[in-house]
């Protein structure tokens, strides 16, 4: 049996900055929103790959934390009630005999949807998986590639593997909330802010983090998903056991504009060519907002991809609701829902 198909207005390609705020932008225009994403959190590149830093440049905020800015758009989606769809990456798309458009993920979902909305980033998030057997039972439950909440590993025995910054930043903010942390690397050597690498030197000499160098990865060990331990090995074979409830594996994410090169698009160097005035791309009904989309003149910033959403949201308006003239009004006279 095939899988469910969800209808909707529009589908989000993305849930980064610009794909949350396009919640927004089009809800407010009576246009209903699934939005998928290949990770399994919401916030793109400040989820991913900043979520720590302060941002300087949004407008209304001099200084934000990203994490705090995605926390902020996901509040301001929410009274359009969006479908996520998380954890699964948007394969294909391919237009129906409807003039509507159907997408389809790596995990089977199916969404079909008058308008298509491409807020890619530079294209999909995935982790450097380290190449354990079945590591795949446990991802999600004992092992996680992004830490979504700190609180997720209170009192919990925590493996952390990797040498570069995420490695360093997760073992000194987890090492006073888990039960223990651990850091497995395979050199003596880490690459992070060097005051970090004092401190981490400082809590693994004070007995607060164990440091497991040099090791690397060589198992897990659990039942049904739940993870029990790791197994690592030194240069020489040795192996110890580390009993853990999570295994944090930072190795890094890749990007990959993948399934999205093989629509059909207009693309220039990896990005989406679109009309600056409306975000609208080649294909009738796409649109393309964010780091993905180029223009003359695009600023690849977040503030940016906002704006655009907005542009994009109005020229979808007439084919979503056709014969329906759009007064143009502001939120301060609209008002939005719940509030
Ligand atoms: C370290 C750093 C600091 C930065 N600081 C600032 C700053 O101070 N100010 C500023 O304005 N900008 C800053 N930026 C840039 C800013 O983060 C980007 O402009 C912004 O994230 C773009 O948002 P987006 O939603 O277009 O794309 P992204 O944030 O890249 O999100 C795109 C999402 O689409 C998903 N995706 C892609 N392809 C698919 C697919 N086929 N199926 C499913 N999902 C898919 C990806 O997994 C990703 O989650 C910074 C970037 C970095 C790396």
């Amino acid at each position: 049996m095939s899988n469910p198909l969800h209808r909707t207005d529009v589908a989000i390609v993305g849930a980064g900055p610009v794909g949350l705020f396009a919640v927004f932008q089009f809800g407010m225009l009576d246009m209903r929103c699934h939005v998928v994403d290949s990770l399994d959190v919401v916030g793109g590149q400040c989820s991913a790959l900043y979520p720590e830093k302060p941002i300087y440049d949004i407008p209304g905020y001099p200084e934000i934390v990203a994490a705090d800015l995605v926390a902020r758009l996901e509040e301001q989606a929410h009274p359009f009630a969006p479908v996520y769809h998380l954890g699964q990456q948007v394969v294909s798309l391919t237009a129906t005999d409807e003039r509507r458009w159907l997408l389809e993920t790596a995990r089977g979902t199916r969404i079909d949807a008058k308008v298509v909305v491409i807020t890619a980033g530079v294209g999909a998030f995935g982790p450097n998986r380290p190449p354990l057997e079945g590591i795949e039972k446990y991802e999600g439950r004992g092992v996680h590639y992004l830490v979504k909440r700190r609180e997720d590993f209170r009192g919990k025995r925590v493996v952390i593997a990797g040498g570069g910054d995420s490695a360093v930043d997760w073992a000194l903010s987890l090492a006073d909330l888990a039960q223990g942390v651990a850091v497995v690397h395979r050199r003596p050597k880490f690459r992070a802010a060097p005051e970090s690498i004092a401190r981490l030197h400082a809590l693994a000499g004070d007995g607060a983090i164990e440091l497991v160098i040099p090791f690397q990865l060589a198992g897990l060990e659990g039942d049904d998903g739940k993870l029990r331990a790791v197994r690592v090995r030194d240069l020489e074979g040795h192996e110890r056991r580390l009993a853990a409830d999570v295994l944090l594996p930072f190795f890094g994410l890749t990007q990959n504009l993948g399934p999205i090169a093989g629509w059909g698009l207009n693309l220039e160097r990896n990005h989406v060519v679109v009309d600056p005035a409306t975000c609208a791309t080649g294909s009738p009904g796409v649109f393309a907002c964010g780091d993905i989309a180029t223009y003359p003149g695009k600023l690849k910033l977040i503030l940016c991809g906002f704006s655009e959403t907005a542009m994009a949201a109005h020229a979808a308006y007439p084919l979503v609701h056709p014969g329906e003239a759009l007064h143009f009004e502001y939120s301060t006279t609209k008002g939005v829902p719940g509030r």
